[in-house]
């Protein structure tokens, strides 16, 4: 792999089977499975100035690792995308754990059976517990919005606290909209469990952080003879699209063109922008040794910030004496302010509009689409790598 930054005046399109636009794991997969399984030679254009997408990660001024657009956690359940990302690093073996900020009592999320009890107290939390493990069973999870439809006192009295008290303000901050008016989906991601396993991933069969962080393991992946990768280059600088051709350069390209990024962007938003919300990120160096019990708190019922991450906590570096840690605040995406796109808002009309975009490439043979930004999906980094992974089975096989 070589990295050059800028594209030289003497890039020639023609000079590569396959061009990737965007370095996250949707584009690195496919670049790597496309060079080393048929053989393809790919150039990946990148518009930040590094590779890795949104799990980039770097040391700072105070030697810690952190994530610069969020706090990424590795959890997935598919073998075949465990086994792909671990030919690229080791892994260390973290369980993700929250607790969320209740008035000042820190209470596990997933809200589960410690949950109840902390909340309720003794008595009535295992009183509770049993009704719930006599409606839905042991180890069960219940997203909140399905328990709420429960027409049964005592678990009207659990949904009422977990929605009041874990939901019902975090969803405000996030997403500028209450529990009830996003898509279901987004809030079951953190369902009820009915258990005592207190990760925030209960069920991952494969857990943990890169040994060695997010950006080596792109490294890694993206180290092949065939690649090379062009960062701060916006791709849109080089493309045209028609109803049936991909111009590169000004010409029409021959080879597969794999984009990654925004959609509605592509177009010039002509059709009006994809809604997104993005996020401010706040780090701040202090001078301890641990800031808080686990690597994320949620501040679910008070602050203007959703959560704090530490990050010695999630890497298990060990620097004594210093932790970074960061504050997220959520807002409206502004398209064309420079801010980054980080959370498709998944409704009707959104959905819709997105489904606009996406006819005018589906005759574009050689144009594919894939990842969080290019499919507008609520994606985690396994749901990338494998739509990726299919992508490339079905690239590798018209080739073959
Ligand atoms: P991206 O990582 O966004 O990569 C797309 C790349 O394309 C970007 O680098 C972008 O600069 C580039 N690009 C876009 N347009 C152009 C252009 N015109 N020209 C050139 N380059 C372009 N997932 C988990 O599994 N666990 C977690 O704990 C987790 N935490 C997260 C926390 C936050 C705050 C966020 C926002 C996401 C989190 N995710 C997590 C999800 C994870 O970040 C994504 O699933 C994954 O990074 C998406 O990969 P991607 O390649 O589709 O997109
Ligand atoms: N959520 C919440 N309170 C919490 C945790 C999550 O209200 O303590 C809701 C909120 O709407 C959030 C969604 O559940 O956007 C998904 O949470 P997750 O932690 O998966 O979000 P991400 O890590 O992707 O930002």
């Amino acid at each position: 792999m070589q990295i050059y930054d800028g594209l030289p005046a003497s890039f020639d399109p023609d000079a590569y089977d396959m061009i990737v636009v965007g370095a996250g794991y949707a584009g690195a997969v496919c670049a790597r499975r496309l060079a080393e399984t048929a053989g393809f030679r790919v150039a990946v254009l990148e518009r930040r100035g590094h590779i890795a997408g949104n799990a980039y990660d770097f040391v700072n001024d105070a030697g810690i690792l952190v994530h610069e657009y969020g706090p990424h956690i590795y959890h997935t359940t598919d073998d075949r995308v465990h086994e792909f990302l671990s030919r690229f690093t080791e892994w260390t073996d973290y369980q993700h754990k929250v607790l969320a900020n209740i008035h000042g009592t820190l209470v596990p999320v997933p809200f589960n059976h410690t949950s109840l009890k902390l909340a309720f107290g003794d008595k009535r939390g295992e009183e509770l517990y049993a009704k719930l493990v006599d409606v839905f069973g042991q180890n069960k999870k219940v997203p909140i919005m399905d328990l709420r439809e429960k027409n049964d006192p005592d678990l009207a009295e659990v949904a009422d606290y977990v929605y009041e008290n874990v939901f019902l303000y975090y969803t405000m901050k996030q997403w500028g909209q209450t529990p009830d008016e996003i898509d279901p989906s987004v809030t079951g991601r953190v369902p009820v469990f009915i258990g005592d396993d207190d990760r925030y991933f209960p069920g991952a069969t494969h857990q943990g952080m890169p040994a060695e962080g997010y950006t080596k393991l792109f490294e890694h992946m993206l180290n092949h003879d065939l690649i090379d990768v062009f960062v701060n280059v916006d791709a849109r600088s080089i493309i045209e699209m028609d109803e049936n051709t991909v111009k590169l350069c000004g010409h029409v390209y021959g080879g597969e063109v794999v984009y990654t990024g925004p959609l509605d962007e592509l177009f010039g938003l002509d059709l009006g922008a994809l809604p997104y919300r993005t996020l401010d990120m706040r780090f701040e160096t202090l001078d301890v040794d641990q800031f808080q019990p686990v690597a994320t708190v949620n501040y679910t019922t008070s602050e203007d910030f959703t959560r704090i991450t530490e990050f010695k906590l999630m890497t298990g570096q060990v620097v004594p004496g210093k932790t970074t840690v960061m504050r997220e605040y959520s807002k409206a995406y502004t398209p064309g302010s420079g801010e980054t796109p980080y959370y498709a808002i998944l409704d009707p009309e959104n959905t819709e509009l997105y489904q606009r975009y996406r006819a005018r490439v589906e005759d574009v043979t050689n144009f594919h689409l894939v990842g969080r930004l290019a499919e507008y999906r609520y994606y985690d980094m396994d749901a990338v790598v494998d739509s990726a992974l299919t992508l490339s089975d079905e690239l590798i096989s018209c080739h073959s």
